[in-house]
């Protein structure tokens, strides 16, 4: 039947699976070690690798890559369904081994790597024991419009030579390569000038000169400043076709953002269920706060606004599914900016139904309205993405 609105209860099971073990094993580790998933300690390690193993062995791990690129295909909408239930805990992307930038790199890798590169960057990966970094954005020009490029490669015999000063590189504290925006052909038409460029960590040249402090984001975020200054690699690091640097780059947004989003709508759903829970526990002027009538207009307007966001969301990966990234472009644009205006009302709401504790690290509601925020630039700011949507929306009255 069309307009069908249910799980598939084969995947709901997994589903159920997911919540439970992200409740019971994940979230409890992260109480006691903050950012586990990150931690060096080999104790700490052997505690996230045990729950790694276990997502291993329900076939869940790294499962966001579709058949023809070696996954387990599952499509948008059910990747969706997933990352709704990952987006509640902070540390569940990790155990996965679906976190971004990494995810989206392998999908690069799957789709557009050699054989070489396959075997060396992306097996390794899969397999969890490799880490990785995206580099685009740049200080001076390239950010919202990626075509203002000034980091350079230019061919010199068998290698490429990188110079140029990136930022905001996420990850790039202990990653084993960065794949590199740069541009290759400079006369070229302005789609057309840029190419990928895999750079081994520890490459010569390449230096990584801070890490960026983000609001919200702990140091182990790596969002980091790059330079490369006659950094050499070889040719065959060339990550898919020359001059396809901003095609590639695209596509490698898409099915990130439906993850991104519905970890958003999973967040949303964690503040207004904590918001409940507070309002209903907490008493002020010899009343419950979960008896003041603008209590309950605030709930209420949670509940919608997760409601509209959320159909949004699986109406956009249904799309991505069946007629594709490009018919989808105009759902995937809005739901950039839908979705993270209401993370940013839903948690500010729950924040003022706290009072001072909603501030506090204790409910993570600070940390989810610092997220809620860096998700109106991260994958490009709401005004490119409403420039879109109007400019589709105008297409439809030539
Ligand atoms: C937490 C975090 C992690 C990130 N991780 C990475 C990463 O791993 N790799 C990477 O390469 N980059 C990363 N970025 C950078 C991100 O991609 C850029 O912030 C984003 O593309 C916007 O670019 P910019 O910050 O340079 O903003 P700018 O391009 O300087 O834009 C500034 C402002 O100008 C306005 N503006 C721009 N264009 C328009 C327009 N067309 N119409 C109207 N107004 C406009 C908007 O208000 C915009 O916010 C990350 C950013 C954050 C916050």
């Amino acid at each position: 039947m069309a307009w069908d609105f249910s799980t598939d209860p084969e995947f709901q099971k997994k589903l159920d699976w997911v919540e439970e073990f992200c409740r019971e094993e994940v979230e409890p580790l992260d109480m006691v070690f903050p950012y586990a998933v990150r931690s060096a300690d080999p104790k700490i390690r052997a505690l996230v690798k045990k729950l790694q193993d276990e997502v291993k062995a329900q076939g869940l791990w790294a499962i966001f890559l579709d058949e023809e690129l070696g996954g387990p295909g599952y499509g948008q909408l059910k990747l969706g369904l997933l990352n709704e239930i990952l987006g509640r805990y902070p540390s569940a992307p990790q155990m996965f081994g679906a976190a971004a930038p990494d995810t989206g790199n392998m999908e690069m890798l799957a789709a557009y790597g050699t054989d070489e590169q396959k075997k060396r960057w992306l097996e390794p990966m899969l397999a969890g024991s490799m880490r990785s970094c995206y580099s685009m954005t740049e200080p001076d020009t390239a950010g919202s419009d990626p075509t203002g490029l000034r980091t350079s490669a230019v061919r010199d015999g068998d290698h490429w030579v990188i110079n140029g000063h990136k930022w905001f590189a996420t990850g790039a504290v202990g990653a084993a390569f960065i794949i590199v925006m740069a541009v290759t052909d400079p006369d070229a038409a302005p789609h057309l000038r840029a190419s990928q460029i895999i750079v081994p960590a520890g490459t010569p040249g390449f230096r990584n000169l801070r890490p960026i402090s983000v609001m919200g984001h702990d140091g182990g975020s790596g969002h980091c400043e790059l330079k490369f200054e006659d950094c050499r690699v070889p040719a065959a690091s060339l990550l898919g076709p020359r001059q396809a640097g901003f095609g590639i780059a695209q596509a490698r947004l898409g099915p990130g953002r439906i993850h991104h989003c519905m970890r958003a709508i999973g967040l949303a759903e964690r503040a207004l269920e904590d918001m409940c829970k507070r309002v209903k526990s907490r008493v002020a002027f010899g009343k419950s706060l979960a008896e003041q009538t603008v209590t309950l207009e605030r709930i209420a307007e949670a509940r919608i606004m997760i409601e509209q966001a959320r159909l949004l969301v699986l109406k956009a990966a249904y799309m991505m599914d069946t007629v594709g990234n490009k018919v989808a472009r105009a759902e995937i644009a809005m739901i950039k900016v839908a979705v993270p205006k209401m993370l940013s009302i839903v948690v500010d709401m729950a924040i003022q139904a706290h009072g001072a504790a909603g501030l506090s690290g204790d409910f993570g509601l600070a940390k989810a309205y610092a997220t809620a925020r860096a998700l109106r630039l991260v994958d490009g700011p709401d005004e490119v993405h409403r420039n879109q949507i109007g400019q589709l929306e105008l297409r439809k009255y030539n």
